[in-house]
Formats: structure tokens, C-alpha cells, sequence
């Protein structure tokens, strides 16, 4: 039986969790699917029932499971720069915990949404394309430090990439890209930095493996600006930790709110879906919370994690058939619109399922 891990965090992380098991559990005799649920805590909920962001019990039901799902996690209770646990460790101890190692970060610009995008219209219609983030090495993992040279302060950071790193995230990209429009976008910094030149050197050795899928390189800069003149051109786009950190951030701002963007973590045991978005404190237990990037995020794990790509698609239908509709939470209501709540619009999904 499938072990499928649930945490719902804080915030609307518990709202938009309860609305996404919904769908998981509507579409499970129709597609066949099989599964049990075991929650448990993390973050400031966990801090506060047992001083630990990430406690014990938590570590092992996410060991032992077969994917985790995680709502989100922190709030202004736990903030502050005296507190010494914080939410957010719990989510850095989880990813450690199961070797996460590729971030997957997509962006949909859903037509019925396109108004609501800082974007032109034209510019964005037909975006459609995914960022896989390296997430375990990188300038955030390398060796550090601040000392005093000369009576004056200087600090440094190292990158580092091994080319068995490389190559697991590359596998990744290419994996995706063949179930998807057959284009690999490797983003790399190769006219400057010996890890990018490894970088582009393993992508090249991999895609020989991958002659159906169409590769091309960017530098990093280039990519940016891409982004914004013509991000219809992307399907994935792969590239180290701290370029995909500031680039899915950017690749989110085409999507119409954070609220329908969902995410996925690959490592080498169980994998890991939330949405993109936080716990949202300034709407939580309001019932105004986007339920769709948690329950796009399902239809992720479907897709990835039970290897039910018919169920993923009837989700993700579902959610272009409500948005039809003209159903809107506030965060994506314009003029015109229906004005729904968390619970209703998960309503709206549920009966919209082919
Ligand atoms: P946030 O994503 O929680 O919210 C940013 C803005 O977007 C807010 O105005 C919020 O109301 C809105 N928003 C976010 N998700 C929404 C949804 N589903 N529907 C409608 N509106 C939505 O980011 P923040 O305000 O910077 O952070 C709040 C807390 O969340 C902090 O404690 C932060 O550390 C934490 N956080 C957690 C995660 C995570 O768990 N992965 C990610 C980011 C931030």
C-alpha cells in the first residue's frame, strides 16, 4: 500500500492541505489508486507542541513513507530574531532528511488567468514550462566564511558541483522533458565559472542518451531577460541551486498568484509536493486561500509519484474547468468573476472531475 505522508504545517498550509486530500481522495477509485494517510507535525505547530520544528516522529513516518505532502510552514508567532528554533528549519531539516536534490517548479499561464499577470497578454499566452532547481550543492552548501584580512572585513562563498551531481539533476530534466514538449533549456554561467563549464560539459555527455529531446544552452543573464520577452519559448529549463532559486522566483510572476503554483522535490526515496506559496498568516483561517496550488501540487504527485498520468490530467482539467467556470478566490478575482472560498472552489474541483 502506498504511504503517503501528510504535514500540514501552518497557516493556510492546514487549510489548503484538507482541500487538496479532497481531490486525492475523489479521484482514487475512479483511476485505481490505492493509498493510506499518516499525518504529522512540522514547523511552528510542531515547535509548539513539542520544541522541535521537525520532531522525531515526524523524521520517521516521512522515512518510511512513499511521498510526502506538506502544506507550509511559519507565522508571526515564531518569528523574530531572539527565537532559536524557527518553522522554516523544519522544511531545510526535511529536504536534508530525504536527499532532495531536484526542486521542480512549474509555471502555467492558465488563458482563463492571463489578465491578472504584470505581463501582456500576448507575451505570456502559451507559457508553459517547468524549472528544475538543483537543490543540495551550490553556493548555499559550500565552504563559507567572514574573517578580518588587512583590518578589514571580508567574506566569501565557494561553489561546488561534482559531476555525479550534475548528471543525476540533468537525468531528471530530460526524464521530464520526454513526457512533456521534448525541450531542454540547460542555464548555465559557462562563459565565466568553472562549475558551469562541468555544467554544460555533462549536460552535452547526457543528452546523447536523449536524441528526441531537443537541448539548448543559455547563460543565466540571457535567460533572465528570456523569461520576460519570450517565456513561451521554454518547456524545462534545468540549472544549479542559486540560479534556479532566483529564476523560478522570477518564472513565478508570469503565473496569475502564488496561489496556483505547485512544486515537487526529488531525491532518492520519497519525494515531496507542497504548493509554492507560505502559510499566508494576513488570510489564514479566513476560508480565502487558493486551494489550487495544493491540489495542482497533488495532481504533480499523481503524475510523478504514483505514476498516474490519466488521474494528474483529470486534476488538472478540473482545475481549467472551474477557472472556465469564472470561479476566483480574492487572490485571482478581477471584476466579472465569482467570488469563492477555500472550501467552495475545492467544491467547484471536485464536482468539475472528468
Ligand atoms: P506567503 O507565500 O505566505 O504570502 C505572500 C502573499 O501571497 C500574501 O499576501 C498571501 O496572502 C498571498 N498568498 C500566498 N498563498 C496564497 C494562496 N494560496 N491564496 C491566496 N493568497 C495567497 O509568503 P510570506 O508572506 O512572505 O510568508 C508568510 C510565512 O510563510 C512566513 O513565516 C514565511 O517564512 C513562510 N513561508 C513558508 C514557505 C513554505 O512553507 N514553503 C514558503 C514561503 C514562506
Amino acid at each position: 500500500m502506498f504511504k503517503l505522508a501528510v504535514l500540514p504545517g501552518d497557516g493556510i498550509g492546514q487549510e489548503v492541505t484538507e482541500q487538496a486530500l479532497k481531490v486525492l481522495a475523489a479521484v482514487k477509485e475512479k483511476y485505481g489508486i490505492e493509498y493510506e494517510t499518516a499525518s504529522g507535525l512540522i514547523g511552528g505547530s510542531a515547535i509548539d507542541a513539542t520544541g522541535d520544528p521537525l520532531p522525531l516522529e515526524t523524521r520517521e513516518l516521512v522515512a518510511q513513507s512513499d511521498a510526502v505532502f506538506l502544506g507550509a510552514v511559519g507565522g508571526p508567532k515564531w518569528d523574530g530574531p531572539e527565537k532559536k528554533v524557527r518553522p522554516e528549519q523544519g522544511l531545510l531539516g526535511i529536504r536534508k532528511l530525504l536527499r532532495l536534490y531536484a526542486n521542480l517548479r512549474p509555471v502555467k499561464c492558465w488563458p482563463q488567468l492571463l489578465d491578472q499577470s504584470p505581463f501582456k497578454n500576448e507575451k505570456i499566452a502559451g507559457v508553459d514550462l517547468i524549472i528544475v532547481r538543483e537543490l543540495t550543492g551550490g553556493a548555499y552548501f559550500g565552504a563559507r566564511g567572514t574573517e578580518v584580512v588587512e583590518g578589514e572585513a571580508r567574506a566569501f562563498d565557494t561553489i561546488e558541483y561534482s559531476a555525479s551531481e550534475i548528471r543525476r539533476i540533468v537525468q531528471v530534466a530530460f526524464a521530464l522533458a520526454g513526457e512533456r514538449r521534448k525541450k531542454v533549456t540547460s542555464v548555465d554561467k559557462a562563459n565565466v565559472l568553472d562549475t558551469s563549464r562541468l555544467w554544460r560539459k555533462i549536460v552535452i555527455e547526457e543528452a546523447v542518451a536523449y536524441p528526441e529531446i531537443a537541448l539548448n544552452h543559455l547563460y543565466v543573464d540571457n535567460c533572465a531577460m528570456q523569461l520576460c520577452i519570450n517565456p513561451a519559448q521554454f518547456d524545462v529549463l534545468v540549472t544549479e541551486n542559486m540560479f534556479g532559486d532566483i529564476l523560478s522566483d522570477q518564472a513565478s510572476v508570469l503565473g496569475a498568484s502564488l496561489g496556483m503554483l505547485p512544486s515537487a522535490s526529488i531525491g532518492e526515496g520519497p519525494a515531496l509536493y507542497e504548493p509554492a506559496h507560505g502559510s499566508a498568516p494576513d488570510i489564514a483561517g479566513q476560508d480565502k486561500a487558493n486551494p489550487l496550488a495544493a491540489i495542482l501540487s497533488v495532481a504533480m504527485m499523481l503524475r510523478i509519484s504514483f505514476r498516474n498520468a490519466a488521474a494528474a490530467t483529470a486534476v488538472e482539467q478540473a482545475v481549467a474547468a472551474v477557472l472556465e467556470q469564472g470561479l476566483r478566490t480574492a487572490d485571482i478575482w478581477r471584476e466579472g468573476n465569482i467570488l469563492v472560498g477555500t472550501a467552495a472552489m475545492t467544491e467547484a474541483v471536485l464536482q468539475a472531475l472528468p
